[in-house]
This record gives C-alpha cells, structure tokens and sequence, in this order.
C-alpha cells in the first residue's frame, strides 16, 4: 500500500514522463496530488432525456447505440465517425472526428451514458465528439459532478482524475488532520477525509459546500495564526531610534513638490524611525505615484543617522534605472550610492561589497544579488523592496538579515482596498499614495475586437511615425497547445515581416536569459525599436517615457491589475498615451471587466473590481504578495470564513496550553512549513 509522502511514480498510468509533467506542477508525493484541488465542477449527475436536450448546454443522457458505427476518410488528417443513439424520447446523431477507435467501443444495441453539447440548426440537431461510457460501468467521466483541473500541457482532466481517485483509494485514510475535533465541533467543519473526497470526487453539490467550507476554514485559519506570529516577532523587536529628522535639505534637492499623498506617508516613515521599534511598513501607491521619492526619502533619514541603506528591484533594469536616478539626488546631498547586480563583473561586485564593508558606501541599489551571502553590510539600518510583489517574505527577510534587525520598507504597485491589506499583509503597516503627481493625463483605453485589427496596424504606424514607440503584449511565449493564445515568438515574427517590414520591431519575454532580456530593454529605451513585442516580463518598473501605445493581445487572460500595470508603462512623457486591449471574448462577465480599465485609470478602483469581479485567484496568489496563496479561499466570497476563522486563530493563540497539544502538532508542522519560521 502506498503511503501518503511516496512519489505519484507509484500510481498505475504515471511513468517517468508523466511524473515530470506533476512535477512542473508543482506535484511530487500523493499528498500533493491530493491537496490539487479542482478549479471548478461540471454538473454531469443530472440525466436529461434526449427530446429535452438544449442547444447549447452540456448534458448528460443515457442512450442506445441504434446503428452500426461508420468511419469515412474524409481526407488525409481527417476521419468522421458517425452514429445513432436514442432513448424512448428521441434520436441523435453522433460525430466523433479522427475517433475511429469510437466504432470498435459503440457497439450497436447496447446502452451507454454520454456527456456532451448539442449543436443544432436548421439542418437539424447533432452532437459531436461527446464523452460516452458503458452503462455497466462504474461512472467515472458521466452520472456525477465532474471536477475540474487546472492543467499544464501533457495533462489531461481524465488522467488527472483518475490518478487522484488512485491516491484516494491507496491514502486517503492517512491524511493529518490539522483540525482537531473539538474545533470542527465549535465551528461546523467536517474532518479532513471527507473534505478532500468530496472536493474531488463531490457526491452532490451540498457535500461540496461542506468539503470547501472546511477546506477555506482551514487556510484561513492558518493564515491568520501564521500572520499573528510574524507580528508578534516582529513587535519585540527594539531599535536605536533615529534622532536627526530634519529633511529640509533633502526636499530642497527634490527636483519637484512632494505632493500630500506622499508627505503623509513620508511622516509615518519619520515616526516609526524614531520610535524605537523597528519599521515594517508597506507603502502602496498606483504606478507613477512617486514611491520612488518616498523611499528616498527614507534612505536620507537612515544615512543622516549614521546607518547604511540598500534598496533591492525586481530586475536589473529596475535597478539600473533607480541607480541612474537616485545617485544624481543623493550624490550632492553627500550620500555615496553605488550599484550591486548579477550581471557586473566579479571585479565590480567585489569593488561594491567591500566598499559596503568598510562603510565606505551609505546606499546600495541592486537585484538579489545583494541578498546573496558575499554581500556584507557594516551597519544596515534600512532596507527597502520595490514592486515587492515580486519578492516572497522570504526574500525581503534574507534582505533584512543583513543587518541587526533593520527598519523594513517594501513598496508596492497593487493597490487593494484597506480592510483587505490589513488582512493580507498583517505583519506590516500601511502607508497609501492615494494621489498622483500633478498634471498628469489619463490614458484613452480602448476594448477592441479583430475587426479593428488593420486600424490599430495603422494606429501604431501612426504612432512611430511621430517618433513614438509601442508595447506589444502578448499571453504566451510560444505557439502552444491553445492556439487561440497569441504567442510573443510568432507575433513578433510576423508583424515583422508581414506588418510592418519598414519599422524595427524586438522580442522579448521571460525565457530568454536576463542579460539578452535587458539589451533589449535597453536598446527599445535608447530608442532603436517602434515596436516591443512581449509577455508580461514588460510589467513591471520598466520606463521609457517615449512609448505612447499599449497593445495587448488576448487581454482576457490577464487579470485586471496586471494589465492595468501594463497600461501604466506608457503616460510617462508628455505625450498623449493609448492602450489597447484585443479581446474576443463574448462573454458578459469579461468584457464587463475589462470594460472596468477603460472607465477609469484609478488603480484603486479596478482592484476593488478585479476583486469584487473574479474573486482573488491570481491577484492574491504567490506573486502578489509573497505569503501563500490562497488555494480555495475568496476573500469575496468568503469573508464570513475569514472572520469566524480570524477569531479562532485569535482563540488559538491566547490559549498558552492549545499550540502545546499533541492533536495540534500537525497544525503547528504546517504553520511553521509555510511561514519558514
Ligand atoms: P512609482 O510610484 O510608480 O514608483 P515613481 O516614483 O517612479 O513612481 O515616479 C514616477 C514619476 O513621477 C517619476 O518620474 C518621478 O520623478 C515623478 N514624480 C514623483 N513625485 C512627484 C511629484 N510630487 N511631483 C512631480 N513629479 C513627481
Ligand atoms: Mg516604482
């Protein structure tokens, strides 16, 4: 019998291939298979009589094979297989194509469960390619709510379901139980077995409701237990107050006002440094708001106190930039600046850190290359992340090692309402920019379908024939399994050559090494490209004030934050700016969307959207926020969990003997296995 920790290898159907294939999702042992919980369900337990099928609308039926299935070549590549099935209230036709193995598995005068859609015109009705399975067989694929994976090229549902169903059988039983009895009791929570048959293998929509309250209940219970504890460690923490405050020469440098947004925040910051107790604050503002200014800001005050201060990006490019900037503003207020990246030569890394030994360096700009062991600090007193949804806890704890327990600043691009931030990022303070600098100009957005194609060609024509440049931002990197994704590869090549011959057009995307990446960046922000096509490596940090058009391809598969990033790479030179969103998705729900960006360029209010609109999903997944993601919870639609659960894990916490007892261990296993105490 298989244990829970052994390697799918172990299930029948998973060779070495297919393993590779769980692995790139992120699944190794049974238990992870176990805990991949379907993204949605399909209703496959309702049987429909064939007469009352509807256009439209899969159903399942049960039905009689009522001729002899016939394969017809139709040409090379193509095989139709036709038959009919009835039951006592109608007959139907079925088209299976390049199938044929359907004639060897249909066989006349017996009866099957099918699943499938109708199609239907004035030719008459029809169904093709339906699922279908012997009525003598335990169903599997039919007379159940079918659950839904999430799937990677190679990975089908079917196989996917069958190999948990696998892992069910073999050990299931085995599962720990994070919550013990007396707090289901409390709670109305049923015990870990029965949630996760019933998240895969649901049997009726009610049992699912059951399954997934548990399941929400238990993520945000450990969420809030390990949130409270990163806080409680933090709030011990003392720290050497800051006396000098005074930032008058640091504002006259400025080239520009600080607006109020900013001055309130750069006060907070003041006040926690020197208070006593170390800063962990998150500051949040739109793109273009000018965190960059506050962080500074924050960095002069942490020199003038003696300390060093380093400051970590995304991406070299970042770096580069902030480097650029900020050591013209600190240079003549006396603060030595240097750059540390990946990508200098050993020589120079070598140069940077031993200046930062010796103090010789007071502000150090860099990648994670500056979390890296060879990067020593003699006195770090701040540290600060930009776009800090790009580095986990982990990270910015790395960072902040460096020094003896160092003021904490990260900023932050993605906007969510405020109740929400207190939740999610509970270990830190909050400062909003909820402002932006003066006199500047919307950006026109505009959901467009193929229809426009040719105009839009001619739009971004238009655009560099004024001297402008264009982003064009593609979902995929490469032609895969889903071709109605365009892919950056493709795209690039064919604007090229069929579109636009005469304009300079460069690729660039996130599986090219770092250091081609950046040529590129750098050459389209010297201005040696019209046109960029590329995936979302572009979103974040990336400035090059010449570009005045956004083009997004399949805008449907972002999120709306994400692409509401992406518009903020253009409006940042005088010029008039667009973004474009190509979608040709019908559905109400989509383009009610992303209609929502081309109402409004307030970050704050298309999160609110993107939230109240699909739920978190993404925007509070892994990249988001660095703490884990939230694998069934909605923090939409299950804000009651989240506050009954919110109150437990208080409960939890107060009680000195509760985290010491045996049936709690494997909640305390997991709680400190996510939050790498
Ligand atoms: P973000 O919040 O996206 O990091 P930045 O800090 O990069 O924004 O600022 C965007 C631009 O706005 C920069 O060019 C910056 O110099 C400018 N800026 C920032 N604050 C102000 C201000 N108060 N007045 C005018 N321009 C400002
Ligand atoms: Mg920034």
């Amino acid at each position: 019998m298989a244990q829970l920790f052994d390697s799918v290898r172990y299930l029948r159907g998973v060779g070495e291939a297919r393993a590779k294939t769980f692995a790139s999702m992120g699944i190794t042992t049974l238990y992870d298979l176990l805990s991949y919980f379907p993204r949605a369900y399909e209703d496959r337990s309702r049987l429909v009589p064939v007469a009352e099928l509807q256009v439209d609308e899969p159903a399942c039926f049960r039905a009689f094979v009522t001729s002899t299935p016939r394969t017809h070549h139709i040409r090379k590549g193509l095989d139709l297989t036709k038959l009919s099935v009835a039951d006592e209230t109608a007959r139907l036709n079925l088209t299976f194509f390049n199938q044929s193995y359907v004639a060897d598995n249909l066989e006349y005068g017996r009866e099957y469960y099918f699943y499938g859609t109708l199609s239907g015109d004035y030719m008459g009705y029809g169904m093709t390619n339906p699922i279908f399975e012997a009525v003598e067989k335990p169903g599997v694929l039919t007379r159940r709510i079918m659950p839904i994976y999430s799937l990677t090229a190679g990975m089908t549902n079917g196989l996917m379901t069958r190999s948990i169903a696998q892992a069910m059988d073999a050990c299931l039983a085995d599962l720990p139980e994070l919550l013990p009895r007396e707090l289901r009791e409390r709670y109305g929570l049923c015990d870990a077995v029965t949630a996760y048959r019933n998240i895969h293998a649901p049997a009726s929509f009610e049992a699912l409701d059951l399954a997934r309250h548990r399941l929400v209940f238990e993520e945000f219970f450990i969420f809030s237990i390990g949130l409270s504890l990163l806080r409680s460690r933090r709030s011990r923490q003392g720290s050497r107050p800051f006396t000098d405050l005074d930032l008058e020469p640091f504002l006259r440098a400025l080239p520009f006002t600080l607006t109020g947004a900013q001055q309130r925040a750069i006060s907070e910051i003041s006040a926690d440094l020197s208070s006593g107790r170390v800063m962990n604050r998150m500051v949040q503002g739109d793109v273009g708001s000018g965190k960059t200014a506050v962080a500074a800001a924050a960095v002069y005050l942490a020199v003038k106190n003696g300390r060093q201060a380093a400051l970590m990006a995304p991406t070299e490019i970042l770096a580069e930039q902030h480097a650029r900037s900020l050591e013209k503003l600190m240079t003549p207020l006396g603060i030595r600046t240097t750059l540390l990246t990946g990508s200098m030569t050993a020589a120079q890394k070598k140069v940077a850190r031993k200046a930062l030994q010796d103090h010789a360096v007071d502000f150090i700009i860099g990648t994670h290359a500056l979390i890296s062991e060879a990067t020593d600090f003699s006195d770090l007193g701040l540290v600060i992340a930009d776009e800090q949804h790009r580095f986990g806890v982990a990270q910015r704890a790395a960072l902040a090692e460096k020094g003896k327990d160092p003021h904490v600043l990260v900023m932050s691009a993605t906007p969510i309402p405020r109740t929400l931030a207190l939740i999610l990022y509970g270990d830190l303070d909050i400062s909003v920019i909820d402002e932006l600098p003066p006199g500047r100009q919307s950006i026109d957005t505009f959901l467009v379908g193929e229809d426009k194609r040719a105009r839009v060609n001619a739009f971004i024509r238009k655009q560099a024939a004024e001297g402008h440049q264009c982003y064009v931002v593609c979902p995929a990197i490469e032609e895969g399994e889903d071709e109605s994704l365009r892919s950056a590869e493709v795209w690039a090549e064919t604007l090229q050559s069929a579109v636009f011959p005469d304009l300079r057009v460069a690729l660039v995307h996130g599986k090219m090494k770092s250091t081609d990446k950046d040529e590129v960046m750098r050459a389209f922000a010297a201005g040696d490209y019209d046109v960029l096509v590329a995936t979302t490596v572009i979103e974040v940090g990336v400035d090059v004030p010449n570009a005045t058009l956004m083009v997004v391809e399949n805008a449907d598969r972002f999120g709306l934050s994400q692409l509401h990033q992406l518009r903020g790479r253009v409006g940042r030179g005088g010029a008039k700016s667009y973004c474009i969103l190509f979608s040709s998705n019908r559905s109400p729900e989509t383009r009610k969307r992303l209609q929502a960006l081309c109402k409004t360029n307030d970050g704050f209010e298309i999160s609110r959207e993107d939230l109240a609109l699909r739920g978190p999903g993404d925007f509070f997944g892994t990249r988001q926020h660095g703490l884990p993601a939230f694998k069934v919870g909605n923090l939409a639609m299950d804000l009651h969990t989240l506050q009954n659960a919110q109150a437990a894990a208080a409960d939890f916490l107060q009680s000195e003997d509760l985290p010491k007892r045996p049936e709690y261990a494997p909640l305390m296993d997991r709680i400190r296995a996510l939050f790498q105490e």
